[in-house]
Order: structure tokens, then C-alpha cells, then sequence
């Protein structure tokens, strides 16, 4: 079983309309609303390549309930914690070809909320292979509260990868407590490191031997239509993918690291484990809906994935 913890997951809301005016008001009937949220994105994907899931994380109010609901609806696991406060809302305008966010920050996470929570994790660890946890903190979140959860999963021999950015990444790089994997992209790798980091073979070995990575078995660093660049132990490797259709690669970077927990749980070796990761991406750039793949099509795109050692 793979538990996703998403921290601060929200009720996406998305409403399309032929224009935007500002200043005005602008009706329309097209609406969707989904359980969104980046874990909830991996926690779909893995389900649809049926890897056992359970997903976690914090919920309150209607939002919160709203989000359950969707979930047993589709059958997929879930055991969040209550909060006091509201799950967020997050909206997106489609418009000209454009696509306008509104993104709450959520809800504020109380101390004894934030213990709760680790008491309840402790006990859903005890069914669980692998943990992957995605996204940003919530407000009152301490920025070192991965850590905590990552000594717990360490202290158990369960495998973390940990996809997160910002202030969040960084803690969790500082401390003693590594996660086993991490997935950034190259925004999200130029930013930690402090400079723009580019494609380049070379330069991104060096950038990856930086000793804030030492401990870290698998660094994933996803590069969109151009593949990915992996660190595993001390082999470096290209991944060069064939095109494809894109049709909406928002959530490619999760249905990555849902390919991985699928692969790694499933005791797969380096090279297929590299490989399926690359292939869920792929698949859900080719689906209109973020965090969706098409199974079916699996087979078609993984035989044509070339890895170079480097
Ligand atoms: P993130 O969503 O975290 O920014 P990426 O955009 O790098 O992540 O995408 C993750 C993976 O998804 C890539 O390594 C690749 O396998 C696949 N992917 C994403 N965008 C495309 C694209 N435009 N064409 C082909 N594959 C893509």
C-alpha cells in the first residue's frame, strides 16, 4: 500500500468563458469542481495504474467532506484528519486561451491539530510500503513539519519521496532526516540551489553532487518535453521520451512520482522504475484532466523511452 499525504488539498474549481471582463460581471455554465490538490493528483494516477493508495492529509468543513466524498465515490482509500477550519478553495477562469488562478492559501493547521495529525500517520503506517508526500504547507504548518514525518517514516524503514518546493524543500534538504527520492523540476532545482540551472549534462551533475543532496538514494529532476536527467546512488542517467500529443501536461510532475511509487513498490529495477516514471508523465500530458492517465496506453510509450548512463 502507498499512502499520499496531501496537506493542503483543495476543491478546484474551474469555470470556462468565451471572455474575461474585468470589472464586470461574468456568468457562466460551464463549471467544474474537482478534489484537487498535487498528492490527490498522485493518489488518482496510482489508482488508475492499480497500485494499491490510501491517500491522507488535512480536511475540514464542506470542502473537506466534499473531497472525501469524491474519493469513496471513485473507490479510492482515504483517511483524512479533521480540522477546524475550511478546506480551500482553488479556481481557475479558462478564457481566450488563457487560464486566469485564484489559489486560497487554506486553512490555518492549530498546534494540536498538527499533533493530531502525527498520531494519526503513525497509525496508518502501519499498512503502508512507501509514503509520498506532494505539495506546499499550510498556514501554521511548521516549515520543518516534513521532517518530523519523514524521522518517523525513517525511523520505520519506509521510503519517502518528497515532492514539495520553496522554504518547504529546502528544510527538508537541511536536515538529518532525508527523504529516499525527490522529484524537482528544473524551477524548482535552480531554485534551491540558488542559480539557473540548465539541461546540460554536465552542469546538472554538478548540480546535483551539491552535498545538500548526500543521503538522498533517488533525485528525479523532471524536464517537461525534454524528459528527465535521474540521479540514482552514483550512476546519473538521460531520459530521452518520444513526442507525443500533448493535450494538457498540468500534473505531469505528479503522475511522475506516482510512476515511481508504482514502479519502486512493485520492486521493479532501476532502469523500469526510471522508465514507468517517465511514461505516467507522458500519459497524463496526453489527458485533458491533471492527475489522469490512460493505462491502456502505457505499453506504447514505455518501449519507446531511451536511457543513456551519463
Ligand atoms: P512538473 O509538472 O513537476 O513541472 P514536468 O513538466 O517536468 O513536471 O513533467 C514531468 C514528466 O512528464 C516529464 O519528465 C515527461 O516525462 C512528461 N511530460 C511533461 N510534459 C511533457 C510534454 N510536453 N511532452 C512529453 N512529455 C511530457
Amino acid at each position: 500500500m502507498i499512502l499520499t499525504v496531501t496537506l493542503n488539498p483543495s476543491v478546484d474549481i474551474s469555470y470556462k468563458l468565451n471572455q474575461l471582463e474585468i470589472d464586470n460581471v461574468n456568468r457562466t455554465s460551464s463549471v467544474s469542481k474537482t478534489a484537487g490538490g498535487k498528492g490527490l493528483n498522485v493518489t488518482r494516477v496510482l489508482f488508475q495504474a492499480n497500485s494499491p493508495v490510501i491517500a491522507t492529509g488535512f480536511k475540514g468543513g464542506y470542502l473537506g467532506a466534499f473531497i472525501e466524498d469524491e474519493l469513496n465515490a471513485s473507490q479510492i482509500k482515504n483517511s483524512f484528519y479533521p480540522i477546524k477550519e475550511e478546506t480551500r478553495n482553488c479556481i481557475a477562469v479558462l478564457h481566450e486561451g488563457n487560464q486566469t488562478e485564484i489559489l486560497e492559501s487554506g486553512p490555518y493547521i492549530s498546534t494540536d491539530e498538527l499533533q493530531g495529525f502525527i498520531k494519526h500517520f503513525e497509525e496508518l503506517m502501519d499498512e503502508v510500503q512507501l509514503v509520498v508526500f506532494s505539495g506546499s504547507l499550510p498556514a501554521g504548518v511548521p516549515v520543518n513539519y516534513y521532517s518530523d514525518l519523514i524521522k518517523i517514516c525513517n525511523h520505520k524503514s519506509i521510503p519517502v519521496i518528497a515532492d514539495t518546493s520553496g522554504i518547504a524543500l529546502t528544510t527538508l534538504l537541511e536536515r538529518s532526516n532525508k527523504p529516499f527520492a525527490i522529484k524537482p523540476n528544473l524551477d524548482e532545482l535552480s531554485q534551491i540551489l540558488g542559480y539557473t540551472v540548465s539541461e546540460n549534462i554536465t552542469e546538472m551533475k554538478n548540480a546535483l553532487k551539491h552535498e545538500m543532496f548526500n543521503g538522498i538514494q533517488w533525485i528525479f529532476v523532471s524536464l517537461g518535453a525534454n524528459g528527465s536527467i535521474v540521479k540514482h546512488a552514483d550512476e546519473y542517467y538521460k531520459v530521452n521520451i518520444p513526442k507525443i500529443g500533448v493535450v494538457n501536461p498540468v500534473g505531469s510532475g505528479d503522475a511522475t512520482v506516482a510512476g515511481f511509487a508504482s514502479a519502486y513498490s512493485k520492486d521493479k529495477s532501476v532502469i523500469e522504475i526510471i522508465k514507468t516514471a517517465n511514461t505516467f508523465g507522458m500519459l497524463n500530458a496526453m489527458e485533458q484532466q491533471t492527475g489522469c492517465i490512460n493505462i491502456d496506453k502505457f505499453e506504447g510509450l514505455y518501449k519507446q523511452i531511451k536511457i543513456i548512463e551519463v
